[in-house]
């Protein structure tokens, strides 16, 4: 997916120095950005948000649906992270501009790697309710220049417990590891319940669960429906109670240490790097490249902000 705002603002990042002190667990709420357009999707989006703006390396979260909605996002242009499209419900076809076309389902992962750059686009199939999420996963800065790359797993590692199946997405969890190629230690896994339970964390990552389909109880807390409940790090298990059956997001990282700068669709470090990026696609730059078996006219980057900003703290 893209990142549709009408007028983005570009969002700094700061990375954390080894050593410092996990941040109080605490609620992101999220915000409803409309995607625009004639058929527009509302999202509801977690990170970045201005307390907390990355976990682990995981830097931008939303959320849509369920809801009888078409997706219809065309061609656009990514740098320096990677996207993760999870479906709870309905069919994704993915197309990009290394020729990759590949529909994801829910239980599969599509994971690109934009790297140095790639243009993609996604389009809703069918009219069935569609419910998932759009995550990235910010590249550190030995692996944001790295080749683009996608790929698609369909048979993804699960853990069954009493009152807990879980789908191991990226990383490991529970002595599970998914088979997805990522850069840094992270992880993300999409946990349904139909218990109280408790799930075992490394005390090295800060975590966060998304609350997908109902409010439910996080080590005590109540999050609302849509919630995004910030765990911090050096926990070693969490508990998680739901009033009946309920799916949740985990996810989690080691704290980054490098600083990042977002804008639209681009993760980079320094403004004139995004503009410069801005540039070559609007100039059709061979950066980018095209998206083949796609006629839709892409979509133009919004203008970008003339005040450069300046890195601010990740957590405030
Ligand atoms: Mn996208």
């Amino acid at each position: 997916m893209s990142n549709l705002e009408q007028r983005p603002q570009e969002q700094s990042c700061a990375g954390h120095p080894a050593g410092e002190p996990s941040p109080d667990p605490r609620l992101l709420e999220p915000r409803e950005v409309p995607l625009g357009g004639p058929r527009a999707m509302t999202v509801r989006r977690t990170l970045p948000h201005k307390q907390i703006r990355t976990v682990g390396a995981w830097c931008f979260v939303d959320h849509y649906g369920p809801e009888r909605t078409r997706m219809a996002v065309p061609p656009h242009p990514h740098i320096g992270l990677q996207t993760v499209s999870w479906l709870l419900s309905g069919e994704v076809e993915h197309r990009d501009s290394l020729g990759s076309l590949q529909r994801v389902r829910p239980g599969e992962l599509n994971l690109m790697t934009a790297g140095h750059g790639i243009a993609h686009s996604e389009y809703s199939l069918g009219d069935a309710t569609l419910h998932g999420v759009q995550l990235w996963v910010a590249l550190t800065d030995d692996h944001r220049e790295t080749t683009p790359a996608f790929a698609h797993h369909g048979d993804l590692p699960e853990v069954q417990e009493a009152g807990l199946r879980a789908t191991v997405i990226v990383g490991g969890f529970a002595g599970a590891a998914s088979p997805a190629s990522v850069h840094s230690p992270l992880m993300a896994a999409e946990l349904a319940l139909s218990a109280d339970v408790t799930v075992p964390l490394d005390p090295a990552f800060e975590y966060a669960v998304l609350a997908l389909d109902t409010d439910i109880r996080v080590d005590d807390v109540v999050v609302p429906h849509g919630g995004l409940q910030y765990l911090g790090w050096g926990a070693d298990e969490l508990r998680l109670a739901a009033a009946g059956t309920t799916r949740v997001m985990l996810l989690g990282g080691e704290p980054l240490t490098e600083d990042l700068l977002m804008w639209w669709n681009f993760v980079g470090r320094t403004h004139a790097e995004i503009d410069a990026a801005r540039e070559q696609w609007q100039a059709g730059d061979p950066r980018f490249g095209e998206v083949p078996g796609d006629a839709n006219p892409r979509l133009p980057a919004p203008a970008l902000p003339t005040v450069a900003l300046k890195p601010r703290p990740s957590r405030r």
